[in-house]
Order: C-alpha cells, then sequence, then structure tokens
C-alpha cells in the first residue's frame, strides 16, 4: 500500500475524551472513529488488525477440530424466555420490536440460538462431541462504555459452544479450549493468563478467565508470580488426547491465580511473599463448563447408546477480538506510539523515502515494494511529500515491526538502513539484506 492513496487519517492532537493509552493510540493512528458511545467504525487500518486476530483465532479453532458458522446479530425474543434469560438479562440487552410487533433482541451471546441449532438437527450421540463457534458483533448496553474497543457496547467476539454426551467428555472440551486459547493469545505475542473465575449465578468451579496484566485493567487480580515464567510455546499437540490436555490445564492453573470475584486471601497468603503479586488486568477470554442449564430448559436432548434420550452437556467459550486490539496496545507501545507484534501487524513493513521525487530514491523504493511483496509480505510505502521528520513520527505511532529508511546519502553506498521499532536500532545494510531480515 501506498500511504499517499491510503486512509490513514492520524490526528496530530492528543484526543482529550481518551482516559488510557491504547485508546488514545487508536484514535491518534486513525484506526477507529467513534460514532456513538461504545460504538465504533473501524477504519482500514484499525479493521486491518482486527482482521489479522480474527484469522489467528479462526486457525487456532480449527485446528483444534472446531467447526464455524454463522449466527445472526439479530435474535427472537422467545428463544430467550424459553431459557428465562429474556427476564434475567436485564438492561444489557437491546431489545428491539419489528413492524409485526415481535420482540427481538440484538444478540449479547449465543447460548439459545446455538442450543436452538443443535435441537433442530441433533439426536444421537454417535453426533458428538460436536463443537460449533462463530466470530460475530454482540451488543450490550453497558452503563459505562469506556476505554474505547475495551468496552464497547458493539463488540466482536468469537464464541463457541460444545455439545458432549457425558460430563468428562464435556471436560475435555474445556481443556481443549483452554489449549486453544493459550496458542491462539501466544501467536498474538500476548500473554494471558487463565485465572480462577467466579461461575456466576450458574455456580461450579469450571471457568477460567484470561487476563492480560496491565495497569489500566479492569479487573484486580492475585497471583503467583511463577504463573507468568509458563509460555506454551510450539509444542505438538494433538487435541484428541485427554492426558495431553489435561496436563496442560494442569501446568497452567495449578499456581494460584484468580480475579477478586474468586479470591481467597489464606490460600494466597500460603505462598511465599516474594511471589504473591497484586495486580490488575484485562478479560480476553473466557471458558465456561455449564452442563444441561440451557439443554434441559430448550429440551436439546441426545440419544444415548443404551436408548435413553438426555440432555445434552454444554459449555461456552469466548474470546474479545475487539478488546483484543485494545489489550494489544495497552501490553505494546511506547511514549511515539504502538508497538505491532508480528502476528498481528496491519503492515509487515514501513518503506520511509526521504527524498520524494528524487529518481534514485523513488527507484529503490519501488525495488524494496517489489521484493517485499514479492515475499508475500505486505509494506507500507510513505510515498508522501513530508519532511523525514513527520515520515518518522507517522511511522512510529503506527508502530509496523520494522522500517525501511532510503536516503540520497546511503543510496551512493547501494545501503538502506533497517529499524526495530521494538528495539529502536537500527543498522545500515543492502536493500536486499533488509527485504532478507523482515518475516
Ligand atoms: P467483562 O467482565 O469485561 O464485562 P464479560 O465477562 O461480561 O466481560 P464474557 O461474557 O465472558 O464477557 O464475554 C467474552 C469476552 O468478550 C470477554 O472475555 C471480553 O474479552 C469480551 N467482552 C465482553 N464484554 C465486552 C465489551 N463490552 N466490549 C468489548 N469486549 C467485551
Ligand atoms: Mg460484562
Ligand atoms: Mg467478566
Ligand atoms: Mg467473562
Amino acid at each position: 500500500m501506498r500511504l499517499s492513496r491510503y486512509f490513514l487519517p492520524v490526528l496530530k492532537e492528543n484526543p482529550a475524551e481518551a482516559q488510557i493509552v491504547s485508546h488514545r493510540l487508536m484514535l491518534r493512528a486513525g484506526m477507529i472513529k467513534q460514532q456513538q458511545a461504545g460504538i465504533y467504525s473501524w477504519l482500514p487500518m484499525g479493521f486491518k488488525v482486527l482482521k489479522r486476530i480474527e484469522q489467528i483465532v479462526h486457525e487456532e479453532q480449527i485446528r483444534a477440530g472446531h467447526i464455524p458458522l454463522l449466527m445472526p446479530t439479530l435474535q427472537p425474543a422467545d428463544l430467550w424466555r424459553e431459557s428465562g434469560r429474556y427476564d434475567d438479562y436485564g438492561e444489557e440487552m437491546l431489545r428491539i420490536r419489528d413492524r409485526h410487533g415481535r420482540d427481538m433482541l440484538y444478540g449479547p451471546t449465543n447460548e439459545e440460538m446455538i442450543t436452538d441449532i443443535f435441537r433442530a438437527h441433533v439426536e444421537s450421540y454417535k453426533q458428538l462431541p460436536l463443537t460449533l463457534y462463530h466470530v460475530q458483533w454482540k451488543f450490550r448496553d453497558e452503563v459505562r462504555p469506556r476505554f474505547g474497543v475495551m468496552r464497547g457496547r458493539e463488540f466482536y467476539m468469537k464464541d463457541g459452544y460444545t455439545f458432549d454426551l457425558t460430563r468428562e467428555d464435556a471436560l475435555h472440551a474445556y481443556n481443549r479450549h483452554l489449549v486453544s486459547y493459550l496458542r491462539t493469545y501466544e501467536r498474538m505475542g500476548l500473554q494471558a493468563i487463565p485465572m480462577r473465575a467466579d461461575g456466576g449465578p450458574i455456580g461450579g468451579d469450571y471457568t477460567h478467565e484470561f487476563l492480560v496484566l496491565a495497569e489500566t485493567g479492569e479487573s484486580e487480580v492475585f497471583y503467583d508470580s511463577e504463573v507468568t515464567d509458563l509460555t506454551f510455546g510450539d509444542r505438538e499437540i494433538d487435541y484428541d488426547d485427554r492426558a495431553q490436555c489435561q496436563g496442560v490445564l494442569e501446568e497452567f492453573t495449578s499456581r494460584y491465580a484468580r480475579t477478586d470475584e474468586t479470591h481467597d486471601e489464606a490460600l494466597f497468603n500460603a505462598i511465599p511473599e516474594e511471589r504473591r503479586r497484586v495486580a490488575r488486568g484485562i478479560e480476553v477470554g473466557q471458558i465456561f463448563y455449564f452442563g444441561t442449564k440451557y439443554s434441559e430448559a430448550m429440551g436439546a436432548t441426545v440419544n444415548t447408546p443404551d436408548g435413553k434420550k438426555v440432555p445434552v452437556e454444554m459449555g461456552s467459550h469466548g474470546i474479545g477480538v475487539s478488546r483484543l486490539v485494545g489489550a494489544l496496545i495497552e501490553a505494546n507501545h511506547d511514549d511515539k506510539g504502538i508497538i505491532w507484534p508480528e502476528g498481528v501487524t496491519p503492515f509487515h513493513c514501513g518503506i520511509v523515502n526521504l527524498k520524494q521525487g528524487d529518481a534514485a530514491c523513488d527507484s529503490a523504493c519501488e525495488a524494496l515494494y517489489a521484493a517485499l511483496s514479492a515475499k508475500g509480505l505486505e509494506p507500507l510505502y510513505d510515498d508522501r511529500e513530508e519532511r523525514a521528520g513527520a515520515k518518522f513520527a507517522t511511522m512510529d505511532l503506527i508502530g509496523l515491526p520494522w522500517r525501511i529508511t532510503v536516503g540520497p546519502r546511503g543510496l551512493a553506498n547501494n545501503l538502506v538502513e533497517l529499524t526495530s521499532r521494538r528495539t529502536g536500532e537500527s543498522e545500515e545494510m543492502s536493500a536486499e539484506a533488509a527485504v532478507a531480515r523482515i518475516v
């Protein structure tokens, strides 16, 4: 992409309404525009990052054997009356009536609808296990939408639903999700720690939230510092191997890590003092086993091998796709702007032409652009007639991991400059060497 032809409406001034750094930087880098409280347009660069995150989520879900589908945003109230949640959900639910006077709602989540799909099409245990998921817009009329996309009213979420015959099978599905989530966040360059969370009205221990540590996080968290040393890495995983998935769950959840809702002071104080941490975190996902709550209420049953009919065992598992954009920036920035991890960057590399209109500089930039593109990478070429300082400031603000700077002085010796956004270190090298370094 050539910056002169792109749509990147960067702001020079700090927007007064933004209280936290990710919100400020997303506005300044021209990623989003607020349309109403908690409702945003995703401008081209923000949209690109959102889609890269979504793509990683899809790849890891599919790797785990989960099946994508797409449910609508608008749902009939009657389904929610069956589960009893139409009245229970309260003010967070946006209720709508169509021209025929039928009650509808903009889905805040999809347990009811997926259960309806299941009961319409599945009868036998032979069709289990089954995990269906989608990535779709949700609406929750949050009392206090704030921090940009972190607490929006309209937001993008991956929500997956598991269907199993037995509780053991459902717990394996839970473990599979935990493993796939660890991989998902790590691929984005993010540490998200599974923490024991509150089962809410459903109760039970079978829920974990994934938290990214950040001062601006809305949750208070308590943990053993050893949890931050754990990484999943690139180990092989067989998602059908129950013992292996259970092993990963135990490895990642046996040390103390809880949100304030489930915090237990006595257990916490049993950790050696130097390892006790009290901090804040951003909830970027949650996994939940809830058994037959919806299947019983809505009559989603399966025939068992011995000819009985039982309500199907279920769980639901969410990732805050749009919130992750903000969380990634909270975890990756400096005073100049964003620093994208390579896994989610909107463009792989910036090209800065220090002397636009100079034949040698222009053709060297074009050649770089072609070579990077031929490698399957997406460069963003700043081909505007602008001062070098302004070009550098824009590149630092939007945070591409690499910048290649092309100027007449270097070119005289066949050199360009490669700069890492994260370390700030620059190195002179040939254009070919620079291209080879970018992944
Ligand atoms: P929170 O505690 O932040 O209100 P939640 O527990 O109500 O979130 P879940 O129902 O667990 O949310 O939804 C799954 C994921 O969707 C959350 O882990 C979070 O990452 C994301 N999410 C929830 N509410 C919002 C929101 N208002 N804006 C953006 N993302 C959200
Ligand atoms: Mg909430
Ligand atoms: Mg929560
Ligand atoms: Mg939650």
